[in-house]
């Protein structure tokens, strides 16, 4: 088998990777009614050229402890006065990390304006952010435009929100709602 593949290529459940027309899902991958191949599971994708095939190998459980400036993924557990706490899942590439690990994130390291931390993000937000201290529970900022918000769901039906512009749209029910938003958004497709 022929492939090509890189560490750069981690991709997450529901992630477009390619057409029916071009690849064919072997593994860990499935096509759509759209006729999109997507990603079943969180891992590292492979494409076999010759044999047009696609398949996602999952990630190895290597087990990882973030230090200063690494970039980690985490949810939004609560939000109390000006701090969100986050429980971090994964590094920067979705690779699961030493756990539990907490971290929190305080209102002047949003970057963003607004006063209260709520504006920003939501219990349930999954977000990307940077650790800015050394021992659990690490400090968070997600100042940076490629950190912040990467995956929220709408605080009134549930659905995934979509991503246009600046702001977050319920693709289910319309409702908008503001959060500090990552450039790396997950724009998931999903059909109902
Ligand atoms: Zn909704």
């Amino acid at each position: 088998m022929i492939e090509m593949s890189s560490d750069e290529n981690i991709v997450v459940p529901g992630e477009e990777l390619a057409v029916i027309e071009e690849f064919s899902p072997l593994f860990g991958a499935y096509s759509d009614e759209n006729g999109y191949v997507r990603a079943s599971l969180l891992g590292k994708v492979a494409k076999d050229i010759l044999n047009k095939v696609i398949k996602v190998t999952p990630l190895s459980s290597r087990y990882l402890f973030p230090s200063i400036k690494d970039i980690v993924i985490g949810y939004v557990a609560y939000i109390k006065g000006e701090i969100a706490m986050i429980n971090i899942l994964r590094d920067g590439n979705f690779r699961p990390l030493t756990g539990p690990l907490a971290g929190f994130l305080h209102i002047s390291q949003i970057g963003a304006e607004g006063k209260h931390i709520s504006e920003h993000v939501a219990p349930g937000d999954l977000i990307k952010a940077r650790v800015i201290s050394s021992e659990n529970p690490f400090q968070l900022s997600i100042k940076h435009p490629s950190l912040g918000v990467i995956l929220a769901s709408c605080s009134v039906c549930g659905a995934i929100l979509k991503r246009e512009g600046d702001k977050l749209i319920c693709p289910r029910c319309g409702n908008v709602e503001k959060r500090k938003i990552a450039s790396s958004y997950i724009n998931l497709k999903l059909t109902d």
